[in-house]
């Protein structure tokens, strides 16, 4: 197998080398930060799109509550669905490591020394690094050069559920509450407000985490929220002007 790290920049070696449970912190922040914020667009989109049809409170606080649910068990299910998957496949992976150790050492041996000769190491480094990293352990030395995981730290699937889950939920209470709490005459203008102004945020946060360019990410984020509520507040009124 072909090690996609061996083309690293000095760089990104050097993060990597530090970056391990950083990097890995940041992606969890990273997803948390998206989960919310697919919890206000939706949340924020349909509730509006109620409001344009209702004004009566219930209506809105079972719309808003029934999406919040929806939404987030369904990020749940898929984070669930996908971390599974994704775990079933770095077990297969390790199992099918482990038999290759077990049925040609040598072979493997040889890997791991070109792998870390790949790494800017001497032949000679290279070889003395593979042959002691076997001797300690050779499944996980394997498992991190070869494949890039860690065997004792796989995502746990019941986690990654449950953070899509609060995400979501943290994100989807803002426009709830935004529509519910405030006089009927204000609802709609406090929700839309507070929902631009929540999308500014989690843009300039996704933005920041991704090393991306702040201001075009705040204003698609921005912009796409606002198109979400225009469309649902229009199909909306439609829909609760032809009912009355
Ligand atoms: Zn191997």
């Amino acid at each position: 197998m072909t090690d996609p790290q061996a083309t690293t920049t000095h760089d990104e070696a050097h993060d990597e080398a530090h970056g391990g449970a950083l990097g890995s912190r940041l992606n969890w922040l990273r997803a948390a930060v998206l989960g919310a914020n697919d919890g206000v667009v939706s949340t924020a989109g349909l509730v509006v799109g109620v409001a344009g049809a209702t004004d009566d409170r219930s209506a809105l606080l079972t719309a808003g509550l029934a999406g919040l649910l929806a939404g987030s068990m369904s990020m749940a299910a898929g984070e669930y669905v996908s971390v599974s998957t994704q775990r079933d496949s770095e077990k297969a992976a390790l199992a099918m490591e482990r038999r290759e150790l077990k049925e040609q050492p040598e072979a493997e041996l040889e890997e791991l020394t070109e792998l870390l000769e790949g790494r800017r190491l001497s032949r000679e480094v290279a070889r003395e690094a593979a042959q002691q990293l076997t001797e300690r352990d050779a499944l996980r030395a394997h498992a991190r050069v070869e494949l890039g995981i860690d065997p004792d730290e796989l995502t746990n699937p019941w986690h990654a559920a449950w953070a899509s889950f609060l995400a979501f939920t943290a994100g989807a209470l803002l426009p709830l509450l935004a529509i519910v709490l405030p006089p009927s005459g204000w609802r709609l203008a406090v929700t839309v407000v507070s929902v631009l102004v929540a999308l500014a945020f989690t843009g300039l946060g996704s933005a920041r985490l991704g090393s991306a360019a702040v201001r075009p990410a705040v204003w698609r984020n921005v912009g796409g929220g606002a198109l979400a509520m225009a469309v649902t507040y229009a199909a909306g009124s439609l829909l609760g002007a032809a009912g009355a």
